[in-house]
């Protein structure tokens, strides 16, 4: 699939107008599914957008989110992480190195409910909290020597 008709599509059925900057950052967010914060966005784009501030950035990330074109995700206690991916999926957080990453298994489809006990649900955020491979295999090797 080609990922810059995707966006344009995603961005034109929720009214949001396809900019040039708009589609890099939707873009970038979709090639780096790290979660980025506004800073490592804006330290991706900024060689290739001259033009673009971090204020732009943190704008665009604003609305697209607003417009639920992407999701913020709330794990980063020091900074807002962006997610371009707004299917359902779960979040797990390396305990060690920090890293986000996103976690899909099936039955996940039946948490997304938009009513229960009379409360409106717009989101739904699940987390888990662990180690990673990577530093699974450290702990290992550190125990070892
Ligand atoms: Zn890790
Ligand atoms: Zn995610």
């Amino acid at each position: 699939m080609n990922t810059k008709v995707a966006i344009k599509d995603r961005l034109k059925m929720l009214g949001i107008k396809p900019s040039l900057q708009r589609m890099a950052i939707m873009e970038c967010l979709l090639e780096h599914p790290v979660h980025p914060t506004v800073d490592m966005i804006f330290n991706q784009l900024s060689p290739t957008i001259p033009t673009l501030s971090k204020t732009t950035v943190y704008n665009t990330l604003k609305l697209l989110s607003e417009e639920r074109a992407i999701h913020t995700v709330n794990i980063d206690e020091k900074n807002v992480r962006y997610d371009g991916d707004i299917l359902p999926h779960a979040h797990f957080k390396c305990k060690s190195c920090g890293k986000i990453m996103d976690v899909h298994f099936q039955g996940l489809e039946a948490l997304k409910i938009k009513q229960l006990h009379g409360l409106q649900i717009d989101e739904c955020q699940l987390l888990y909290k662990g180690y990673c491979q990577t530093c699974q295999h450290e702990i290992k090797q550190t125990t070892n020597n």
